[in-house]
């Protein structure tokens, strides 16, 4: 009989080179499952160049297969890089620095309401468990938090020492959600200002510890949480649901525009309620149409992560507040989330190998050369340089431009031609805030706004007026 400690044992013997240690102590193996002759595990290795580390992934698997009675192995390796590419950020916000031990946080959105958003958190948190990650659940869900009832747990959390809050822990999953302190039915009606505290409170002060994965559950749309979020801390990527009609895929578009606008590299589409299966005559119905999302998503070059289907157990295993893949992981619905789960690591370990290149885009230094001219030195080689009142010129907050029209409100004559900028913060992974010698200090100038406002000769014969009709992100 194959089983776990074997398996442990047999990876005792295979040393990362990057670190000297094996990979049984380490602490780099995850999940491992065993279903007869066949053996499937998780590799969480650092940031060894592809040779090593597929070097690496033969030694564990020959080691593995070397056991008596198996005859498959299969391994993911996973990266531990953004977290190290947090670590190694020059600048980093206060929220950012409380939870850098957090190694990926992934937003869980949707376009509209009841698609089963917060479903699909609960039971991707509680997968990635099962799997052997130290996860984590945020209900940012502030309009109807609905984790504490899918998850069973419904009491405050204690409070600790310097007013960190110990989060709930259940089904190996830590959790926080604004359900746990209104009193049930209670309505929020909160404005900006309030939501953003929130959700800095949720990452700063709650003692997550050591989490491989932090699962946010958004609230649905694109509002000020999405923003704020977004703004606070480098996401890993965000995961959309829908389910399967055209309809819901529009309005899913837009939540996943407003990531793409915000850098947030999308990980994936999930299809839920993809079918409904009679568990009394066995026949197929596709309530919802069929295969929707999953069409849009290839045709958007977006990631498929899987479907899910209409089942009633899935709605009555989270009436009772225990999530399907707990109670009956080899369910339809619970193998399906599995499947999704490891799909997301795939995603999440090609993306940390450079799948894409979008991080090219991104300002490698940010310098002010002389009082009146700023450069940003991009990642991919080129420099552009600004005259600050220029820059302050093209600011793109609502206050200087008509949100609607995108005609300028701000006049050449308003501003002194001797501006210079007094300072300037990185916003998430998409742009730069400015403040200005005259105080103004709304504006976020995304990277591609940024870009397109570049002075130099090759940039100018570049641009098609791009940068007039761009409009950029109000603070
Ligand atoms: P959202 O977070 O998008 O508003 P919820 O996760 O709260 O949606 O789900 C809405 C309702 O649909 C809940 O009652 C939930 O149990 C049910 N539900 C979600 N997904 C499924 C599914 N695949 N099969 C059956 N019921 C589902």
């Amino acid at each position: 009989m194959i089983n776990e400690t074997e398996i442990l044992k047999s990876l005792a013997n295979v040393k990362d080179p990057e670190t000297g240690n094996d990979l049984a102590s380490s602490g780099a193996v995850k999940g491992i499952r065993v279903s007869g002759d066949q053996v499937s595990f998780s590799l969480e290795l650092g940031l060894q160049a592809g040779q090593a580390r597929d070097q690496l992934k033969e030694n564990a698997r020959q080691a593995v297969l070397a056991l008596p009675g198996v005859k498959s192995v299969n391994i993911t390796v996973i990266s531990k890089s953004p977290a190290a590419q947090r670590a190694a950020a020059a600048e980093r916000t206060p929220t950012e620095e409380r939870i850098l031990k957090v190694k990926n946080v992934i937003p869980v959105a949707s376009g509209k309401g009841g698609v089963g958003k917060s479903t699909v958190s609960a039971n991707l948190a509680v997968t990635l468990a099962k799997l052997g990650f130290r996860v984590g659940l945020m209900d940012a869900d502030v309009y109807g938090p609905s984790i504490p009832t899918l998850m069973g747990v419904h009491e405050p959390p204690k409070q600790q020492g310097e007013g960190k809050i110990a989060p709930h822990s259940r089904f190996g999953v830590k959790m926080i959600s604004i359900g746990f302190f209104l009193p049930k039915g209670e309505a929020v009606i909160w404005r900006g200002p309030m939501l953003h505290k929130t959700v800095d409170q949720f990452l700063g002060s709650v003692d997550w510890g050591e989490l491989d994965y932090l699962i946010v559950d958004l609230p649905p749309g694109t509002g000020d949480i999405q923003l704020s979020l977004c703004q606070k801390i480098p996401l890993s990527g965000a995961v959309i649901v829908s389910t399967p009609q055209d309809l819901a895929f529009e309005v899913a578009e837009k939540a996943i525009s407003m990531f793409q606008k915000l850098n947030t590299p999308i990980l994936g589409l999930i299809e839920n309620m993809s079918g409904f299966v009679c568990k009394k005559c066995g026949s197929h119905e596709d309530v919802f149409g069929e295969g929707g999302a999953k069409r849009h998503a290839e045709s958007r070059g977006i990631p498929f992560l899987g479907s899910i289907p209409l089942a009633t157990e899935l709605r009555i295993a989270s009436d009772q507040g225990t999530p399907l893949v707990d109670q009956a992981p080899d369910s339809p619905g619970g193998k399906a989330f599995f499947d999704i789960a490891k799909n997301l690591l795939a995603e999440l370990t090609e993306r940390s190998e450079g799948k894409y290149s979008d991080t090219k885009q991104y300002p490698k230094e940010v310098r002010q050369v002389e009082k009146d001219s700023i450069e940003i030195a991009w990642k991919d080689g080129h420099e552009s340089r600004y005259k600050a009142f220029a820059l302050r010129l093209a600011c793109p907050c609502a206050m200087c431009v008509d949100e609607n029209t995108g005609k300028r409100l701000i006049r050449e004559q308003s501003v002194r031609s001797d501006v210079y900028l007094l300072s300037m913060d990185r916003v998430g992974r998409y742009g730069i805030a400015f403040r200005w010698s005259d105080r103004h200090s709304t504006g976020i100038y995304t990277f591609e706004y940024l870009k397109s406002l570049c002075d130099c000769q090759a940039c100018k014969s570049n641009t098609n007026l791009k940068s007039e009709k761009m409009h950029g992100i109000a603070r």
